[in-house]
């Protein structure tokens, strides 16, 4: 019995809700200690990780609201 278990979307860590793969709004989180190990890899919404960050810190490309 085999099946074919394919990814088609992530769990945010913010919300919790499911995020679809194809969502222009995911975004993939690497946390990792200075030495890089531990590491976690997280996802989330574009939106949800934006409004954890405080606003007084500059957002990058990759977080910035799509036109
Ligand atoms: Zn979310």
């Amino acid at each position: 019995m085999t099946k074919d278990h394919q990814i088609t979307g992530y769990v945010c860590a913010f919300c919790t809700n499911d995020i679809p793969m194809s969502s222009p709004d995911l975004r993939r989180l690497n946390i990792e200690t200075m030495d890089g190990f531990p590491s976690q890899e997280l996802f989330a919404h574009r939106a949800c990780l934006a409004r954890a960050i405080s606003p007084e810190i500059p957002l990058g490309e990759v977080l910035d609201e799509d036109p």
